[in-house]
């Protein structure tokens, strides 16, 4: 079974997400536990939680539907002691609310080295942060989302997520997103099976599909190898439609979140009827 969805609205309360995920017809969703721009969040409520749990048993998303991501101004890897306790703990506090509400994986970019450390300095950071993340809380895995590799971002190469899981000491609580986009604009092919066969058997070797927790489908704006991190719609772009066709009918996808980031969100029924159509569970 294959889960499609699309990174909805929480405004108003995380309780709204599934509904808003159900109206588009769409089998998974990811949303944001909390304003992604803001650092401090005020707690859940018991409420909220009850709500939330309440939403997605009415609407059938389990926790393997549903990819949470955390906020934008977290960075694991972050060059100075200031930065990555403030990162730290606000990466820690959102893996406590996805423990709250039921759910098992949280997604986060790596983090950034801002130019002021190495690569390896900072994925050493990005590893010593995950494992405290893992220690300070239970049954929430850490999902790192490979990037485009724009401006000091970590995660652009499949080594540098296998180099995390490597270093990281529960592995049964690490896993991988792979967004279509970022990785084309990294400079994997996609745009024919041919050039995802190849893609994925690399992804297979370096990390392995076990780690695979959730997919971002957009398609990319800039050409391959671009390292600009711009989406368009399912087709739209640099990438085209065979390859979200290749993701819909293979197997190593089935089961977990499939999630679609792309800008308008007035097609994303469309797009994702038309997964779903690849995927033959029209
Ligand atoms: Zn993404
Ligand atoms: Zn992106």
């Amino acid at each position: 079974m294959k889960y499609f969805g699309a990174h909805v609205s929480a405004a108003g309360g995380t309780e709204n997400a599934p509904a808003n995920a159900h109206k588009i017809g769409a089998t998974a969703f990811a949303l944001f536990t909390k304003n992604q721009r803001q650092w401090v969040a005020k707690p859940l409520t018991a409420a909220e939680i009850d709500a939330f749990r309440r939403a997605c048993d009415e609407y059938g998303y389990t926790p393997a539907q549903i990819l949470p991501h955390d906020s934008y101004l977290i960075n694991l890897g972050h060059p100075d002691a200031e930065g990555l306790a403030k990162s730290r703990e606000a990466f820690i506090e959102e893996m406590k609310r996805c423990e709250q509400l039921g759910l098992d994986r949280l997604n986060f970019h790596p983090g950034s080295h801002l130019k002021q450390i190495t690569e390896e300095e900072s994925l050493d950071r990005i590893a010593a942060s995950i494992n405290l993340a893992l220690e300070a809380t239970h049954g929430v895995t850490a999902v790192i989302e490979n990037t485009a590799g724009q401006g000091s971002n970590l995660g652009f190469r499949f080594e540098h997520l296998a180099y995390l899981i490597d270093r990281v000491e529960d592995k049964s609580r690490v896993g991988v997103c792979i967004d279509t986009c970022h990785a084309f604009a990294a400079g994997y092919d996609l745009r024919t099976a041919e050039a995802c066969e190849k893609t994925f058997a690399e992804l297979e070797r370096v990390v392995g599909f076990r780690y695979l927790k959730g997919m971002h489908l957009n398609d990319a704006l800039k050409i391959l190898g671009s390292r600009v991190d711009r989406h368009t719609p399912l087709g739209d772009g640099m990438i085209g439609l065979e390859c979200f066709r290749y993701i819909a009918r293979d197997a190593r996808f089935d089961g977990i979140p499939l999630i679609l980031e792309t800008p308008d969100e007035s097609r994303w029924a469309e797009e994702i009827a038309r997964l779903k159509a690849f995927a033959g569970e029209a």
